[in-house]
């Protein structure tokens, strides 16, 4: 298989890039490619039942945008808009184009269904193919994918991009600790594909089996699918010993390439001239300037089978204003707070649980699981948080415990104003999470 990773990168001492040509496009070279590409994509729009439906509704003439801005006077595409299209009715081609399916994880409810020509999953492997590079995986690489397959676009997608680059690939699917454990060493996964709750459990179960994550041979964690702290990194590359780079995307939009880490990890690149971003204020639906925190907006300008325009992703971040250091055109966005409807009111107080796991990812005794319970008592809300410790502080004496206690109220109380009620577990305690983990329980709601 030709190593197409530039292979001229090691000659002159640039760092790789899979797609130099795309991957360093300047800016106006970019608008006038995102352009072309959304005129194909609002055709194909047309062709499906749902956009051709809303696109006369709103009076709108595809005929007249000009420049990528136009694509302003467009509606946005909800979460809900997807459900209620269920089973096919956003898909724009027919039926014998389409070679495979898969669905969101149902985080927020019903799930929705994605459909994928054979172009439109060449094109994803190749996007994939790219996030590893800009890590600085090569085709030496053993990598160990331990997302979940099927459904999920977590394990299939970054499958076939480790593939497309030429790793050799160990699909060992989330979950079965031992076995994954075991493959590390005998096959010396050099990289592992990870959720971070996962990681850090993982990490504890290969310390429990007497052997020193730092001594495996993975050099390189790709952590995604859900919101996670700086903290939660910087944990999880001390325990393993390895460097962590930020994965994000969604089904609705392929699912995992849509933005990674660069070698920098400064923000994740967007691929730009496969999505087109905007950031709107999540209450007016107003757009915001870069550097502005809002709600992310993404249009795919490159699917067959399932064009989606202007979706609302409820995520919230920022793009980051000025160029990276590695040369790549395509913008970065910050790392993702959390879902608009991830925030807790709390007392009156909002606060997104990533600010939590942030305050106590950064204490060196907490350990790696923990839960936020909310009740109600009396109209007051209650906020109860369990926290797994190392098992070093349970040999201890209690007055270490007691002030850990104290000043992990302390710490969080800054932040949320209600007391929360503390409750130190010893390791284990928590039900580990293999998938995406579940932080909150707020029986509020029941
Ligand atoms: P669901 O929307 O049902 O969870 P998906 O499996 O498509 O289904 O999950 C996509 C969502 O996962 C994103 O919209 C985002 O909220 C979350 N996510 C994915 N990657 C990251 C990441 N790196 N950081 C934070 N959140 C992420
Ligand atoms: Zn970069």
């Amino acid at each position: 298989m030709v190593d197409r990773a530039d292979t001229c990168a090691k000659k002159d001492g640039r760092k790789a890039m899979w797609n130099r040509e795309l991957e360093t496009l300047d800016r106006s070279s970019l608008e006038k490619l995102q352009m072309k590409k959304l005129e194909k994509t609002l055709e194909s729009a047309l062709r499906t039942r749902y956009y051709s439906r809303v696109f006369s509704d709103h009076g709108i003439d595809v005929a007249r945008f000009r420049s990528i801005k136009d694509i302003a006077a467009l509606p946005f595409t909800a979460k809900d808009d997807l459900r209620l299209s269920y089973p096919d009715g956003m898909c724009a081609v027919p039926r014998a184009e389409v070679v495979r399916m898969h669905a969101s994880s149902g985080t927020t409810g019903k799930s929705t269904v994605i459909f994928y020509t054979m172009k439109d999953i060449n094109d994803w492997a190749e996007l994939v193919a790219r996030c590893m590079v800009a890590s600085g995986a090569t085709r030496e690489d053993v990598f160990q994918n331990m997302m979940g397959y099927g459904l999920f676009t977590g394990g299939l997608g970054l499958h076939y991009g480790a593939e497309r680059l030429g790793c050799m690939v160990i699909p060992s699917a989330a979950g079965n600790t031992l076995r994954q454990i075991q493959l590390m060493k005998d096959f010396g996964t050099t990289i592992i594909h990870i959720t971070p709750s996962y990681a850090l459990h993982l990490g504890d179960e290969v310390s429990a089996q007497g052997v020193d994550p730092r001594e495996l041979a993975v050099r390189k964690a790709y952590l995604g699918a859900e919101p996670y702290s700086e903290a939660t990194r910087d944990k999880i590359e001390n325990q393993w010993g390895l460097d962590a780079y930020n994965s994000y995307g969604l089904s609705e939009m392929n699912g995992p390439g849509v933005a990674f880490e660069c070698i920098e990890k400064r923000g994740m690149h967007v691929w730009e001239d496969y999505y087109y971003i905007e950031i709107i204020d999540p209450v007016s639906g107003r757009p915001l300037p870069d550097g502005d925190e809002g709600e992310l907006v993404i249009t795919h300008l490159n699917r067959e089978a399932m064009p989606v325009i202007r979706y609302r992703t409820r995520d919230l971040t920022a793009v980051i204003p000025g160029p990276c250091p590695c040369g790549r055109s395509h913008r970065r966005i910050e790392r993702i707070k959390g879902r608009t409807d991830d925030m807790l009111i709390i007392g009156g107080v909002n606060v997104f649980p990533s600010q939590i796991e942030t305050v106590l990812m950064k204490v060196p005794e907490v350990g790696n699981n923990y839960q936020i319970v909310l009740d109600r008592r009396e109209n007051l809300d209650r906020i109860h948080i369990k926290v797994e410790l190392y098992s070093k502080m349970f040999r201890g004496d209690l007055k270490e415990l007691d002030n850990l206690k104290s000043r992990l109220a302390r710490e969080l109380q800054a932040l949320i104003v209600v007391t929360p009620r503390i409750e130190l577990l010893e390791p284990g305690s928590l039900e580990p999470s293999t998938g995406k983990a579940v932080r909150v329980i707020d029986s509020r709601k029941i």
